[in-house]
């Protein structure tokens, strides 16, 4: 019974790569939230923010238009122009983006200009949810959230020693003497904190594992590693900053919970990253069993 009922699931699997039926959306938060992540949410932001851009400019070119008039008659149409442009650039961006986010498909090369609007455009709508009341930990959320279903919509099979699961050392326990920044390999596996999970899901589907200290040793991970896809647990903060670092490589992101407060013996759900890397991995190379369910079995 429990074999036919994994190759059921294998053979779901391999009908949804072929495309015949959509894939179940991936869960990406380890703990159930007060609000879910919107999608609407970010799409309202992206559209305020590059109407108010767009009003800035039209502003900043109208009011000091007599004085250009004053160095040169054609200084006015000169800059109108060059503004024009840069008004066109942000509307095709922020268009390109929402059509994408609420469509699935790449509009008009908007791909390519994605990560750059997103760096850009968040700072500016983390200031633009604030006025309305809503944090910014919302807004990097349905960030995340929007992001990992783009990453599930473009990303198709791929060899899991091309997957990388990069976790923060806030999950390893605090009063765990190991050093893992060099080597993962050097844990104990005591079953104390998460990582001895990680290993298991890393020994049984072959993706790679590091933990990383911060910013600047995640990227040297990531430069050394080469992934084609990074599977990343961290807190908000950690994951946009991260997911805006690396674009356009493919970052599907995993929200940590913090019983203990920021920074400090954080804990996530081992099931969501083995459902990321069964979505993932190349369907040849999956287990017939889930370790985890395994594990509580
Ligand atoms: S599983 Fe045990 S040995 Fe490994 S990092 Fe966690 S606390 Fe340390």
């Amino acid at each position: 019974m429990r074999e036919q009922a994994l190759s059921g699931h294998l053979d779901s699997m391999r009908k949804n790569a072929t495309g015949r039926a959509a894939p179940p959306p991936l869960e990406f938060m380890s703990e159930a939230p007060l609000s879910r992540p919107r999608k609407r949410l970010f799409i309202g932001l992206v559209t305020g923010t590059s109407v108010l851009l767009c009003l800035f400019m039209l502003i900043g070119w109208v009011i000091p238009l007599v004085g250009f008039g004053n160095i040169h008659p054609s200084v006015p149409w000169v800059t109108g122009i060059l503004l024009a442009a840069c008004i066109l650039v942000i509307a095709w961006a922020s268009l390109g983006l929402v059509l994408q986010i609420s469509i699935g498909r790449n509009f008009w090369g908007a791909s390519r200009v994605r990560g750059i609007a997103i760096k850009f455009f968040l700072p500016v709508m983390e200031l633009l949810a604030r006025l309305f009341g809503i944090r910014a930990e919302e807004v990097r959320r349905s960030f995340i959230k929007v992001n990992n279903e783009l990453t599930a919509k473009q990303c198709g099979r791929i060899d899991p020693d091309r997957i990388l699961m990069l976790l923060p050392h806030c999950l390893q326990r605090a009063d765990c003497p190991l050093r893992l920044s060099y080597t993962v390999d050097a844990c104990e596996r005591c079953g104390r904190c998460p990582i001895a999970g990680f290993l298991a899901l890393r020994d049984a589907y072959g993706a790679r594992l590091a933990i990383a200290t911060g910013g600047t040793i995640a990227r040297r991970i990531v430069v050394e590693t080469r992934p084609a896809l990074i599977l990343a647990v961290a807190c908000e903060r950690d994951l946009t900053s991260g997911i805006q670092d690396t674009h356009p490589l493919p970052v599907f992101g995993i929200l940590n919970c913090r019983p203990e407060g920021p920074c400090r013996n954080t804990v996530v759900s081992l099931e969501i990253m083995e459902n990321a890397l069964r979505r993932f991995a190349r369907l040849e190379t999956l287990p017939a069993a889930m370790v985890c369910t395994r594990e509580k079995a």
